[in-house]
Order: structure tokens, then C-alpha cells, then sequence
């Protein structure tokens, strides 16, 4: 189905990433995996194991190491995230910057450079992992909510200008993904709650969720695939929710 595409895809060293590499890969396309986990790189190059993922170690929060990533990309997926909790009058002035510079900035720098490449082939697919906190707001979250609310509307904007030129550009809001993320979550509320991970899941997270487990990171990697494929040449500045029900209450 990609045959002959290239890819870039961030944050691809472990969970969501990793599996949208293992996807595009496994669909012919050759991947640029960008991460700044070296380890989780190369467990991913060895688990392909075709030489089609070529990794690329760098930290997206510094601007500069953009610079060296390749732009002649078919195909980009902004997906690196990291969470935080903290209320907005204790959040560190500079830690709200660093999360922006991983979230937002790159996303904008990495576009900004791919699309050249994108609109001289008259084809191109960006798909941005945001989140629903890129719709919905939750307390303590104010660096990932407005990083997740500023690449939704990077993403609308940049469906405006290329849709002409063959280009369409999309989130993907998930929640609950099965992923180290999560997982850290999960540890964290079972230690400041005193109860086994397994009721954090049972009684407290999975609560309001319709399909009452965790989506699987190959999930949302087929989501990813589909966008990037045949069928979705319309599909352009829309975000599509995979949270298992829990934003429909
Ligand atoms: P993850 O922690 O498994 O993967 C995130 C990856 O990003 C890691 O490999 C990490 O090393 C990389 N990364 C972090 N900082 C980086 C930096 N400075 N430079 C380069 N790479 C960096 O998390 P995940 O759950 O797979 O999350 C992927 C994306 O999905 C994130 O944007 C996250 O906000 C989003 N998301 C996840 C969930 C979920 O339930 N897991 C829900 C909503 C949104």
C-alpha cells in the first residue's frame, strides 16, 4: 500500500510511535524513527529487522537537532508527548517552554520543513497523535492541554493550504492507550491512592470508558494507516477520537 513512500514518525522508541513504525513499515513504506531513547530505537530497528526503519536519536525539545532530521518525507507523524502534573500556579515556567518545544514547536518545525517535498510529489500525509486533551481540558495538565489544543489547530490550518497540492493533514485524539505513558499513570494514582493498579484501571480509569479496557497501541497504528492510505484522499482537517467511548458522556 506505501510501497515507494517515505515516512518520519516521532516519539517511534516506544509505544504508539513504535507501533505506527512497525505499521507503515510492514505496509512498504521505509521510516525515519525519531526518539531521543536510543535503547527503544534499536529494539524497534531489530523487531522490523528488514532495513527499512532508519533510526534517528535526537531531543525534539532542542530546536537545533531538527536541522539534521531528513525532509524529503512522504509521509510525517508528529506523535512525541510527554505528561505532567501540576497545577498552573506551581508549573515551572521552564518546563512549560520544554514541553512546547517537544509538543508544538517541533510538530510546526517539522511540517514546516516536510511540505516543501510534499507538494513537489502532489502527494503527502500528515497525521498528528494529539489527544482527547486536545479537545477536552482535564486540571493539572495546562502544558499538554494547550500543546494538544495548538497542534489541533496547526493541523486544521495546514489541511487548509495544502489541500490543493495533495495533502491532507489530521489528528488522532486517543485515550487509554496501553503504553509506558499510561502505564506510568496508572502507578502514579495507585501510589497516591494507596490501592493495586489493577482498581486504578477497574475502579477508577476505566470507569467512564464504554469498551472498559485499554486500547492497544496497533490500534490506533491501523488508524494511522489508514489515513496515509488509498481510501482517505478526502479526509482533511478532521480529528477522530479513539478513547473507547469515554468523551460520548
Ligand atoms: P510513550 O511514552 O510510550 O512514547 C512517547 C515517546 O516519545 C517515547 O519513546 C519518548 O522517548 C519520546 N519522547 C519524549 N520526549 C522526547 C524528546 N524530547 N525527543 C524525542 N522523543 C521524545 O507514550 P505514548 O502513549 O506512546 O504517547 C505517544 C503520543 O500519544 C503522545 O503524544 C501522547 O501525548 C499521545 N497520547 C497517548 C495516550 C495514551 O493513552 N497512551 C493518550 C492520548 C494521547
Amino acid at each position: 500500500m506505501l510501497d515507494g513512500r517515505t515516512a518520519l514518525v516521532t516519539g517511534a522508541g516506544s509505544g504508539i510511535g513504535a507501533a505506527v513504525v512497525e505499521r507503515l513499515a510492514s505496509s512498504g513504506a521505509r521510516v525515519h524513527a525519531v526518539d531521543i531513547d536510543g535503547d527503544g530505537l534499536d529494539k524497534l530497528v531489530a523487531r522490523v529487522g528488514d532495513g527499512r526503519v532508519t533510526p534517528w536519536v535526537v531531543d525534539l525539545s532542542d530546536l537545533d537537532a531538527h536541522d539534521t532530521l531528513p525532509t524529503d518525507v512522504d509521509i510525517l507523524v508528529n506523535n512525541a508527548g510527554i505528561q505532567h502534573v501540576a497545577p498552573v500556579h506551581e508549573f515551572p515556567v521552564d518546563e512549560f517552554e520544554r514541553i512546547h518545544r517537544i509538543m508544538l514547536l517541533s510538530p510546526f518545525r517539522l511540517v514546516r520543513a516536510c511540505l516543501p517535498h510534499m507538494y513537489a510529489g502532489g502527494w503527502g500525509r500528515v497525521v498528528n497523535v494529539s489527544s482527547v486533551h486536545g479537545l477536552r481540558a482535564s486540571a493539572f495538565k495546562s502544558a499538554y492541554v494547550a500543546a494538544k489544543h495548538g497542534l489541533e489547530g496547526l493541523s486544521k490550518v495546514v489541511a487548509l493550504e495544502s489541500g490543493d497540492k495533495g495533502v491532507t493533514s489530521n489528528c488522532i485524539n486517543p485515550a487509554y492507550v496501553r503504553t509506558p505513558l499510561v502505564e506510568k499513570q496508572v502507578a502514579d494514582q495507585a501510589a497516591a491512592h494507596g490501592i493495586p493498579e489493577s482498581d486504578v484501571l477497574e475502579k477508577i480509569m476505566l470507569t467512564p470508558v464504554a469498551v472498559k479496557r485499554l486500547i492497544e497501541p496497533v490500534e490506533v497504528a491501523d488508524l494511522v494507516a489508514f489515513l496515509c492510505g488509498p481510501s482517505s484522499d478526502s479526509i482533511s482537517g478532521s480529528s477522530f477520537t479513539m478513547d473507547g467511548g469515554w468523551t460520548a458522556h
